[in-house]
């Protein structure tokens, strides 16, 4: 269900993004129109998800995240990568393997540690390699469930402590691997309170007498939890924490406010505390999301096994595959309108009224999915581009006034190749398509100032590997890298394109080795708006250049994408390779070649 947009919209769009946040003109209208245009595209990342990994509950999750227009989640219960019985597959590598192979693109898996060891002697070093089994074995990131402080106990019967040293190796380990960590800590406030039908979570504490912390006897204040987790995160500053369900305490906004300000690793979800933010005054809601616009996420606690869980759930009948979507309805109500007292998303919770916080679609995709992006670089999946058939072969003339270039699903190229930042304001979009002779590539480049050699070079390839800034790619470029053989992800071809139209082609012929005199005989053709400030350029490479079988409908290449923008200091990638080089192959996405 991808919608049509005119190109004319995605530049509007991408320049609205560099105005003054919040504007007073921008309407709630066209901000739901630009959301649902992301979810069109299934931009939208949940960052907190529980699926139980079997092919019905998967197939599930996906039939209903394509309804509502998530493209990707995350699952936070990817399980622990202990190995099974007689040394067989862990419930990590059968659940990832599952889903990688039935839904590839999807979701990332969360791997889950296993306490089982905690008495022994060495527990924090055996902790420590579950995190480095995991981070071999593809986990995007960490999950903690509440259990710490609440639910596990060591051989003594105690209580494990959030902040106990021997988990701190672990923490750290998970810094240094780039694997942020999501955690959950206590709970809502009222499972503290008396155990009885006055407290405002009776519906949920009566279906659930284990979710009730009251007794002091058993159990740590609230208070206390959630000062030990402060304490885990400041003592890992290179550690990054995404405090679930908004710091696991969306009654007190100021409390989230300065733990924020004091902990720059720290992050936090929506998941299953919408009902509880939307009670607040809607105005000083939306300022803290202004405030931390670059550290909000979007996250459900959206569950599949035998039954779905929509934020929470009792012993009322499950919710239906329709329930589902109003609750993914309802999330983006609250975010994108300013609807005032109206029932949230998870009755169960408690019965009272939210009011809306209407963010500005610039602060709306950061929590939508620009902050994920960045926070899971490392382990995005791979993208793809579909390079849609042409009957007839295409005048290159740099506009894009040939329809034909409207039918080729566009990607964006937006995110730091170094480390995953994302440049809203340079998003530059990639469309490709190919006829039995040729591949068209063609790019739409917002820019500020073009920086470039003059005069461009015509006679030959403009570098020197001997001399720094001299050569095509230190000014702005678009490059393509493209590899036919599969058999050989270390060779492939590289193209070039400056806004001057001088352009450069090689042959990386076994990484690092470059054939500069290789020539594929490719044509380019650029044209430069200077008025709306966007460079256009379309690219037409022999395919038998490329390849000396030619690709058919179903053909998958290696890609990736680039650009580079000095003056805005910008080096995008389609799919980033999380280095200073473009030139790592494993980062490269799939060109696809369809009907
Ligand atoms: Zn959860």
């Amino acid at each position: 269900m991808i919608r049509t947009y005119t190109t004319t919209w995605l530049i509007a769009a991408s320049w609205a993004l560099s105005q003054p946040l919040a504007r007073a003109t921008e309407s709630v209208a066209s901000t739901r129109q630009q959301a649902d245009a992301w979810r069109a595209e299934h931009r939208t990342i949940d960052l907190h998800q529980h699926i139980d990994c079997s092919p019905e509950h998967l197939a599930r999750a996906v039939k209903i995240m394509d309804a509502v227009g998530v493209g990707l989640a995350v699952n936070l219960s990817g399980g622990t990568v202990t190995r099974g019985p007689d040394g067989g597959p862990s419930e990590f590598e059968r659940n990832k393997r599952m889903a990688d192979t039935l839904y590839p693109g999807r979701f990332v898996q969360y791997m889950n540690l296993d306490y089982s060891a905690w008495d022994q002697p060495g527990f924090a070093e055996q902790a420590a390699r579950q995190i480095e089994e995991g981070h071999r074995l593809g986990a995007a990131g960490f999950k903690e469930f509440k259990r710490l402080g609440l639910y596990l106990r060591d051989g003594a019967g105690r209580l494990l402590k959030v902040d106990d040293p021997k988990l701190d190796l672990m923490w750290r380990r998970c810094g240094e691997l780039h694997m942020p960590v999501s955690i959950h800590v206590a709970d809502p406030k009222a499972f503290w309170l008396p155990y009885d039908e006055r407290n405002e979570r009776w519906r949920e504490l009566k279906d659930h007498k284990n979710w009730w912390f009251g007794d002091t006897n058993k159990f740590p204040p609230w208070k206390t939890l959630l000062e030990s987790l402060n304490r885990v995160i400041a003592r890992h500053p290179e550690t990054t924490f995404v405090c679930v369900h908004f710091a696991n305490n969306a009654e007190e906004l100021d409390w989230v406010d300065a733990s924020l300000s004091r902990y720059p690793n720290m992050r936090v979800d929506l998941a299953a505390r919408i009902p509880e933010i939307g009670r607040h005054d809607p105005d000083q809601v939306r300022r803290l999301f202004l405030k931390y616009q670059d550290r909000i996420l979007f996250g459900t606690d959206f569950q599949v096994d035998d039954r779905l869980i929509l934020g929470s759930s009792g012993n009322e009948p499950p919710p239906t595959d329709a329930d589902a979507e109003v609750f993914f309805a309802k999330e983006w109500r609250w975010l994108e309108t300013r609807d005032r007292n109206w029932e949230h998303m998870t009755p169960i919770q408690g019965d009272w009224t939210i009011s809306s916080i209407g963010l500005p679609a610039a602060v709306l995709r950061k929590v939508y999915f620009d902050n994920a992006r960045k926070l899971l670089v490392a382990a995005l999946p791979l993208p793809h581009l579909q390079a849609r058939r042409l009957s007839r072969d295409l005048d290159l003339e740099g506009h894009f006034d040939d329809p034909l270039w409207q039918t080729a699903k566009p990607v964006r190229l937006e995110q730091s190749g170094l480390d995953g930042t994302v440049r809203p304001e340079l998003s530059t979009t990639v469309r490709a398509l190919w006829s039995p002779r040729d591949l068209y590539l063609s790019y739409e480049c917002p820019f500020t100032r073009l920086t470039v050699f003059q005069p461009p070079l015509s006679s030959r390839k403009r570098f020197d590997l001997s001399r720094d800034g001299v050569s095509l790619w230190d000014r702005d470029v678009v490059e393509a890298f493209i590899g036919a053989d599969a058999a050989k992800p270390r060779r492939y071809a590289e193209f070039e394109v400056a806004p001057t139209n001088e352009r450069l082609d090689l042959m990386v012929v076994e990484l690092p080795d470059k054939d500069f005199d290789w020539t594929s005989h490719f044509q380019s053709v650029v044209k430069v708006d200077t008025k709306s400030k966007v460079w256009r350029c379309e690219l037409r490479i022999p395919l038998s250049a490329l390849s000396e079988t030619l690709p058919a409908v179903g053909t998958h290449w290696r890609l990736n994408l680039f650009r580079c923008d000095r003056a805005n200091r910008a080096a995008l990638a389609w799919s980033p390779p999380v280095s200073a080089t473009f030139h790592v192959p494993e980062k490269f996405g799939v060109l696809e070649f369809v009907e």
